[in-house]
């Protein structure tokens, strides 16, 4: 095949996919909607699934004309099914629908539940060996090596949603793998980059959900505030991409215009550039090995002006070397320590803790899930279960500790 059929479209051009949206009623669903919305030729909807906001999901599912709308609340069934009436929508309720949704036949299956919740449905849509394009995290990070196996098994294609791992996607030469030096994520340093460490132990939860960025759910923005996402991201890196732990570095770059980063041994770094819109990153995953128009701004280089960088200081932001110390300690360390970030980040939501409570509270966790030699490989979803039980279940406890 010659370059300019593959740049017209390449093999699957033409062909309409059939999607799936695990968690559509979120950020990311909600963008993934958008820009099918503006390709309407491109794509079948098969099933949407969230959870409480049934008033959306059934004004979604209407509008790109599911086959089916799933809540993962059962107790939200008659309410989903009201508002569904006469509109030719199946409606369905709980968290075995939501597991049939997922293995219904589709193309593509987003997956954007948000946090460990999505990891049972993401490996049943996976059961049928399609392609996934994963945004939520918690997979790789929880469950890395379970995940990438059962992903190996059923012969499903993982693509990156999250825009690091999306530019890191579209600049890694496969060919050249054994050349690459180095992965380096850009992170935009949240809405406390310049803020000094007193500050930080005053910052309230309605500061912390406004990322300068990027709009986002209130999960992922709130460890955009303390950078634990950088150090997810670094994690989900090394189980998407063929490096080790000591190639994958993070750096600071306010302006979130350069996505992501791979250096190689001659000295070259190729990066990925664009507005700060998930709707570009989510396209290319729609479209991949192709690409498609995006509802994006263009980028403007010459009206931004700058673009700078520095380095992420330790002291203010320590959850991404938590990380990275996770990800050398292997086995279940990622999974309990993503567990009790979860419960950290809800208690800090819920002004219980402070926001500096919440890499603390992790950390501490994390010190008594060794001292319990709860830190041991993994090699199933039962693992993976007990390792997240015993994080969430710490993390409460030491939650009530450290109330403010
Ligand atoms: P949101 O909080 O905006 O949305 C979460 C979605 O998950 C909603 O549809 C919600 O339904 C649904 N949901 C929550 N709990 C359950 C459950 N138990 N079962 C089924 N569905 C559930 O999150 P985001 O869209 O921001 O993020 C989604 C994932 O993508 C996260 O893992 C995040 O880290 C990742 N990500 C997000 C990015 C972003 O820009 N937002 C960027 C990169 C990655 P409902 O609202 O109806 O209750």
């Amino acid at each position: 095949m010659s370059l300019v059929e593959l740049t017209n479209g390449g093999p699957l051009a033409g062909k309409v996919r059939k999607l799936t949206i695990l968690g559509a009623t979120g950020s990311i669903g909600c963008s993934t909607l958008d820009v099918v919305a503006h390709q309407p030729d491109r794509f079948e909807v098969v099933a949407l699934v969230g959870n409480r906001n049934v008033e959306l999901l059934a004004e979604q599912a209407i509008n790109c004309r599911a086959k089916v709308a799933v809540t993962a609340d059962a107790g939200l069934y008659d309410a989903l099914k009201e508002k569904l009436a006469g509109s030719g929508v199946e409606a369905a309720a709980g968290m075995g629908a939501v597991m049939e949704a997922a293995r219904r036949p589709a193309d593509i299956v987003v997956a954007a539940i948000v946090g460990a919740a999505g990891l049972k449905p993401t490996l049943a849509a996976a059961e049928q060996g399609t392609t996934i394009a994963l945004a939520n995290k918690e997979c790789l990070v929880c469950a890395g090596e379970v995940f990438n196996s059962a992903m190996r098994k059923y012969g499903a294609q993982l693509l990156p949603v999250d825009s690091e791992h999306s530019a890191v996607f579209q600049v890694f030469e496969q060919k050249q793998r054994d050349q690459v030096d180095q992965i380096i994520l850009t992170a935009s340093g949240g809405p406390f980059r310049s803020a000094t460490y007193e500050q930080l132990k005053e910052v309230t939860p309605e500061q912390a959900l406004k990322h300068p960025n990027w709009d986002m759910g209130p999960k992922i923005t709130i460890d955009s505030a303390t950078l634990m996402n950088k150090g997810l991201e670094l994690i989900e890196a090394y189980h998407l991409f063929p490096v080790e732990p000591g190639q994958l570095d993070a750096v600071i770059h306010p302006q979130s215009i350069v996505h992501s980063m791979v250096s190689y041994c001659d000295g070259s770094v190729l990066a990925q550039l664009g507005v700060p819109d998930m709707r570009t990153p989510i396209a290319y995953a729609l479209a991949w090995p192709s690409r498609m128009p995006a509802p994006v701004e263009r980028l403007d280089l010459a009206k931004i002006g700058q673009l700078t960088f520095e380095p992420i200081d330790s002291d203010k932001f320590p959850s991404v070397g938590l990380c990275l110390g996770c990800l050398e300690t292997g086995g279940s360390a990622t999974a309990v320590m993503n567990a009790s970030n979860e419960v950290a980040v809800a208690e800090f939501l819920s002004d219980r803790i402070g926001f500096l409570g919440i890499t603390e509270l992790t950390r501490e966790v994390l010190n008594e899930a060794d001292a319990a030699g709860m830190l041991g490989n993994m090699t199933s979803l039962d693992e993976v279960s007990d390792a997240d039980e015993f994080g969430r279940r710490k993390a409460g406890e030491l939650a009530q500790r450290l109330q403010k």
